[in-house]
């Protein structure tokens, strides 16, 4: 048994034969045109037939990945229109008297390394979508156009790296995992495996030879491992693991696709809590009706230095595309506490939990708070994206906040960048917030339910502390009437109300806040079906019957 260590891409576990891809190798050779204007008539005719092409590998990305993240093919047909790319194709038939294939290729790999020695992670990866184009128009020129085919026999697909094209061309029926020795993890072909919920691992470096073809792998994408030819025990262990996740399966397709509607009617918003893009493949999975917190804190705390306004615009953007027109609720940086950022340089507090976190580091350092609504407001024209504001304890607070974000939205228009109109909401995780409830609901869109904050801060008892846990009770009727209180003074003011906290996920709890009358809960994205489960089950007038007796 080998065993490789890759970077997952996305998880889950994937077992059977092993098929090593490898792209045919193009020779392209430099030959002189009699008549260079008969290859740019040939090179015309290419770029006019992989136009064509990408518009269905486009058609078929948005049926199996969404619109977002088929964008990339629309990308590639603009770049095939690029002036610059060619012009330069032109020029170099004309000017050397080339064959098309030729000066495609040099043109492609002028660009490539062009964009290879830019600075900007985003925009070096951007080298192997030119490379890709280029590979297209070069096969079509040789009239081997036939699009690459994955799909033969169900198996893990190994490879040095895959273009997007030759993602999205795989059929998912037949391919149980893909494994590369290259790509990045924010590469558009990353970026696809998630959305496609296909376990796959890059940053691989196993030999693409007959040390691997054929055999027998596992690939576990929790951990970033492939084992080529394992031994008896591995393999008895995986597959239990890999039975597990298809009984996991089986339940969200029953249940994918169904609203979150009670026996008697009522309606509730499903959303997912996520941390990170990578989580965004999980979220699809599980049918989430929107994200109900983006902690966009881990962005912050994953970096050594603050985010810029553009990186967190990608992120932004990214999920709100992806989430095309769901609901996405960002959530600006809650550092402090338990999540500390050494960049900060904050002095140490004696008591951290109480001391300078979220909103009260946004307030006292207005310049990182308004970098991060820009790149907020700015991401606000893909979608649906809505802003929530944690810790707050105070009516001033938010009016405060309010007044920075109409100084960031001016400045945006002064510079004539667009953004859209937005819900701005605030988290409830203080007992001061849930008693002033009736007061903060004036002011805001809609409030999001901290419980994990809001039992830390009501029952004294800090969240790290694992000792205190004889003493803690997450159902503690102090939380429960808090809850009961804000969802009644958010909907007397007309807005909407839900909870992110873990309790939201508790399942003993869901027929409760049914009952409460709560509009959201937002979970991490496997307790989604769970939870759609019991709501599909549930009577909820039954229910408050039966609590009366
Ligand atoms: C909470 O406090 O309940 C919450 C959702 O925020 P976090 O866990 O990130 O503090
Ligand atoms: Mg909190």
């Amino acid at each position: 048994m080998q065993i490789y260590q890759g970077k997952s891409v996305f998880s889950g576990i994937a077992i059977g034969k092993i098929r090593v891809y490898k792209k045919k190798e193009r020779l392209v050779k430099r030959m002189k045109a009699e008549n260079p204007d008969v290859e740019i008539e040939r090179f015309e005719d290419a770029k006019k037939r992989g136009i064509a092409q990408l518009g269905v590998l486009y058609e078929k990305a948005c049926r199996e990945v969404g619109e977002a993240n088929a964008a990339i093919f629309e990308v590639h047909q603009m770049m095939m229109e690029d002036g610059s790319y060619n012009d330069s194709v032109r020029n170099m038939i004309k000017s050397q008297s080339v064959n098309a294939e030729y000066a495609v290729a040099a043109t492609g790999d002028n660009f490539a390394r062009m964009f290879e020695a830019m600075d900007d992670d985003y925009m070096r990866e951007r080298a192997a979508d030119v490379n890709d184009i280029s590979e297209r128009l070069i096969s079509i020129l040789n009239g081997d156009d036939t699009d690459v085919s994955l799909n033969e026999e169900p198996a893990i697909i190994v490879a040095d790296d895959l273009a997007p094209s030759e993602t999205v061309q795989i059929n998912k029926d037949k391919v149980l995992s893909f494994v590369t020795v290259h790509g990045s993890l924010n590469s558009h072909t990353a970026i696809l495996a998630r959305t496609m919920a296909i376990p796959a691992l890059v940053g691989t470096p196993l030999p693409l030879d007959e040390h691997v073809d054929g055999k027998l792998g596992i690939v576990d994408g929790s951990d970033g491992k492939i084992y080529v030819d394992p031994d008896d025990e591995t393999l008895s262990v995986m597959q239990k693991r890999c039975a597990g996740e298809e009984e996991k399966k089986k339940l969200l397709l029953t249940l994918k696709g169904k609203d979150n509607v009670t026996l008697d009617g009522q309606k509730i918003l499903l959303y997912a809590n996520i941390g990170n893009i990578k989580d965004l493949a999980a979220v699809i999975q599980n049918d989430a009706g929107g994200i109900g917190l983006f902690r966009s804190e881990f962005l912050y705390l994953e970096q050594d230095h603050y985010p810029t306004e553009e990186e967190q615009f990608r992120i932004y953007k990214q999920a709100t595309e992806t989430m095309a027109g769901k609901r996405v609720i960002i959530r600006t940086l809650d550092v402090g506490a338990d999540k500390q950022c050494d960049y900060f340089g904050m002095e140490k507090e004696e008591n951290p939990a109480l001391g300078f976190r979220a909103i009260r580091i946004c307030l006292t350092r207005p310049e990182i708070f308004k970098t991060q609504l820009r790149a907020l407001f700015r991401a606000s024209v893909y979608g649906n994206l809505a802003i929530m504001y944690p810790m707050i304890i105070s009516v001033d607070e938010v009016r405060r906040i309010k007044a920075i974000v109409e100084e960031v939205k001016a400045s945006l228009s002064e510079q004539g960048i667009g953004y859209g109109t937005l819900e701005q909401g605030i988290m409830i995780e203080t007992p001061a917030a849930v008693m002033i409830s009736d007061e903060l609901a004036k002011e805001v869109d809609f409030f999001s339910i901290g419980t994990n904050d809001l039992s830390q801060y009501t029952l004294a008892i800090d969240r790290q502390n694992t000792k205190l846990d004889s003493f803690f009770d997450p159902h503690h009727l102090a939380i429960l009437r808090m809850i009961r209180m804000v969802v009644e003074n958010a909907h007397k003011a007309g807005i909407w109300v839900g909870i992110c906290g873990e309790l939201g996920a508790d399942q003993e709890l869901t027929k409760e806040f049914l009952a409460m009358g709560v509009d959201e809960l937002s979970v991490s994205p496997g307790s989604i079906l769970p939870l759609r489960k019991i709501i599909l089950e549930t009577n909820v007038a039954e229910y408050k019957e039966g609590k009366k007796q």
